[in-house]
């Protein structure tokens, strides 16, 4: 692979400024720190350029022309993702599809939304809600992140236990290889086994394969029926012992199945002041399961028969119903508000992690006795999509400690590598998580892997460092 260089050639600069027209890029102090700044503040390196093609024509012509200089490229959705990957590093170029933020078209007959790539999360949720349909992605982002960024790095959120994650959703894409060849994968078909299925190489692979310009992705019926319970609960048996209990009585209509750990309560409980929990901390975990479905009627006789069924079990030790609107919205606020800790609390250092709901209790216990060993004073919330094997941590221990990272990352993936989980569940490996690829991929794999960024991508320009070095 070329070496990146560290300052485009400015004739290089002037040409690719000429493919977009003056609409279409940003220089100087034109560009805005949100263009460049790493939302991990790991870095904030203003680039030569920044450009914002409006189509795929564009993208195509800028990527052909930077594949022939050797030209480094950092593609941009909505700058939300968490491992450090889209800000630019010296000497990239920065390639926004924020101007590519058409909805092409919503068909109600294939359930599906054609898109481009550009387009907020939110704007598609809302649109297709008014033809009475649901795209089911959601995440905390949604307001700020576009659908190019979920699919390349392939989000998760919040009702992936039901719908799965954007790989679920999306039926074709078009994307744009490092050298300028489009791939035009964009079809409706659900079904379609002729060869390779090419646009999951697009998918979670963070733009170090190509940029995807436009997709289809899948609708579903807006749901009709919605509950939300937060149920106290003092076991992680009992937790464990509800999931499957939920799945096997709410059948399709169980949407969410999260959970708070104690620790977490407390931290929303003390410093998130706009969200109050519904009950005190007497409870080792909180369990919010949601329900959605297509017979207000029957499905909420359903829901409070899973519920009233797991209590006399001994499943749950306490909880809180919700089916009207602004209810459902105060519970969901509490499962979300971990996230908000840090506006009071000061930095925290965030994780994101996948292993077995069996090993969860152990990771829970284990991971605070290691911090504690080293950090006595030490901060921590856990809580997560358990429906999913999918937890959060989020961490503090004291002032001054972002040079920490490592030795925190050492301690939380060693434990995560001994059972045999995941470094990552929904937010990728940028290139926060690169020194722990090997931790969770084997080598052939991680071969693999340099074997098709090779071939895509052989001069090296697309998204180079992220995912591996
Ligand atoms: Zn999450």
């Amino acid at each position: 692979m070329t070496q990146a260089a560290i300052v485009p050639r400015p004739d290089l600069l002037e040409r690719l400024k000429q493919i977009v027209g003056p609409a279409g890029y940003r220089d100087g102090d034109d560009i805005e720190p949100s263009s460049y700044e790493d939302l991990m503040q790991d870095r904030a390196i203003r680039p030569s350029l920044l450009l914002r093609p409006d189509c795929t024509e564009q993208v195509s012509a800028i990527l052909a022309l930077c594949h022939e200089a050797g030209q480094p490229v950092a593609p941009q959705g909505g700058m939300t993702g968490l491992v450090s990957a889209a800000a630019p590093l010296a000497g990239e170029v920065c390639l926004s599809l924020a101007r590519m933020n058409k909805i092409v078209e919503i068909d109600p007959y294939t359930s599906t939304i054609t898109v481009e790539a550009g387009t907020p999360l939110q704007t598609i949720q809302e649109q297709v809600d008014a033809h009475d349909l649901l795209f089911p992605l959601d995440l905390g982002a949604r307001g700020s992140c576009t659908i190019g960024g979920n699919l390349s790095t392939n989000a998760g959120g919040n009702r992936v236990i039901r719908y799965g994650m954007t790989r679920e959703l999306t039926i074709g894409l078009e994307a744009v290889l490092a050298d300028g060849t489009v791939i035009n994968n964009l079809h409706k078909l659900r079904k379609n086994n002729t060869g390779y299925d090419i646009k999951q190489l697009f998918i979670g692979s963070e733009g170090t394969l190509g940029i995807v310009t436009r997709a289809v992705l899948k609708l579903f019926p807006k749901p009709v029926s919605h509950a939300v319970a937060m149920c106290g609960i003092d076991s992680f048996q009992q937790v464990a012992d509800l999931l499957i209990h939920a799945q096997a009585r709410l059948g399709a209509n169980l949407s969410a199945f999260e959970a708070l750990w104690r620790n977490a309560w407390q931290l929303v409980d003390l410093h998130v002041p706009h969200t109050s929990v519904p009950f005190p901390d007497s409870h080792a975990f909180y369990v919010l399961v949601e329900s959605m479905g297509q017979d207000e009627a029957s499905d909420s006789e359903l829901f409070l028969d899973m519920l009233d069924e797991a209590h006399r079990k001994g499943l749950i030790d306490e909880v809180i119903v919700a089916d009207a609107p602004g209810k459902i919205k105060s519970l969901w606020a509490v499962r979300d508000a971990p996230a908000e800790v840090a506006s009071t609390v000061g930095y925290m250092h965030t994780y994101d992690v996948s292993l077995n709901v069996k090993d969860m209790e152990h990771f829970g216990n284990e991971v605070e006795r290691r911090l504690k060993q080293r950090w006595p004073d030490v901060m921590l919330g856990i809580f997560g999509h358990v429906g999913d094997g999918n937890l959060h941590l989020v961490i503090n221990v004291g002032a001054e400690t972002r040079s920490l990272h490592l030795q925190l990352d050492e301690i939380v993936y060693g434990l995560i590598r001994e059972l045999h989980g995941s470094v990552s569940a929904e937010h990728g490996i940028g290139i926060m998580k690169r020194p722990f690829l090997t931790w969770c991929r084997g080598d052939s794999e991680i071969a693999m892997m340099r074997g098709l960024k090779q071939a895509l991508d052989p001069r090296g320009i697309l998204s180079p460092g992220r995912v591996f070095a």
